[in-house]
């Protein structure tokens, strides 16, 4: 890991200050997947700015139809939520099956989002619950923010603040975990509100993809048949890594159907 300047601004604008103009400087959030690339000298950011003392971005709250979380919320703060567990009960238990305790009690949903791993639980969940990422200067649909791999629709010294949900009439995410690092080989939520069936599936390509094959099946007949019936290529999956297309192919339909049916 090479030396940095570290700061600890006390607002979102100042936190914005401290990224313009200056590409070398990062974001610093939970830590669990920076911390990580530093120390393997992947990246060599001049400063790093903690969000740590920003106040604000710890706030779960409900507005209308939808469920807000701030951005600093850690994944073990989702799972434990009475608020995300009484209206979206799918993502208290995706935040809850994400990594490992330590993991959980340091990483943000903002920092899971701004990374965007192709394999990560929470994109899965803010395309299948039309979820909007709240920023310092705008709103971004899910549909217009995961945009490859590790890339997102932010810009380099935007910062998100929060993270809206709508909340769905049922949702249920269901994944094969990475037996090492709980990760997902494929992750698949499904979820059933105002907006019509959406399914998203994650870990099985370069990022995060709806399957809208599958919401047009259980739009009309919202059963688990749907899953196994429905035509997932295999060309269009990632290669080279544990699993072959054909068997992520096979897990995307096998984690659709247990989403649908814990859904029921
Ligand atoms: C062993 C291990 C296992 C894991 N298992 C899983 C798993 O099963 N499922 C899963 O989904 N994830 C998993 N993770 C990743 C984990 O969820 C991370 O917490 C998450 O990816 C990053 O969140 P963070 O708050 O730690 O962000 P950081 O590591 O602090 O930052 C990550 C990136 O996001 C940027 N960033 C952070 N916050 C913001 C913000 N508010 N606005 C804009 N940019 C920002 C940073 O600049 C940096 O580029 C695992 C990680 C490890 C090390």
């Amino acid at each position: 890991m090479r030396n940095f300047e570290f700061h600890r601004p006390q607002s979102v604008a100042d936190a914005v200050t401290l990224l313009k103009g200056n590409d070398a400087a990062k974001l610093l959030a939970g830590g669990q997947s920076l911390i990580p690339i530093l120390k393997l000298d992947l990246a060599q950011p001049s400063d790093l700015v903690s969000l740590a003392g920003v106040p604000g971005l710890k706030e779960i709250r409900s507005e209308g139809n939808d469920l807000v979380i701030g951005a600093l919320v850690t994944h073990d703060e989702v799972a434990n939520s009475p608020e995300v567990k009484k209206r979206i009960p799918g993502l208290a238990s995706l935040a809850g099956g994400i990594g490992d305790a330590q993991i959980r009690n340091r990483g943000t949903i903002g920092g899971s989002l701004a990374h965007a791993d192709p394999a990560a639980d929470y994109p899965a969940a803010a395309l299948a619950l039309g979820a909007t990422i709240v920023t310092d200067r705008r709103s971004i649909a899910a549909d217009d923010y995961f945009t490859g791999l590790f890339s997102t629709a932010l810009a380099p010294d935007e910062i998100i603040t929060a993270v809206r949900f709508p909340v769905p009439e049922r949702s249920a995410y269901a994944k094969f975990p990475h037996p090492a690092s709980k990760y997902a080989v494929v992750g698949v939520m499904v979820a059933k509100g105002a907006g019509g069936v959406r399914v998203a599936v994650t870990g099985a390509g370069s990022k995060a993809f709806r399957l809208p094959a599958l919401e047009a099946s259980l739009s009309e007949n919202f059963a688990s048949r749907a899953a196994s019936a429905v035509d997932v290529a295999p060309g269009d999956l990632r290669t080279g890594g544990e699993a072959s297309p054909e068997y992520l192919a096979h897990l995307v339909k096998v984690m659709a159907k247990r989403a649908i049916e814990a859904c029921q």
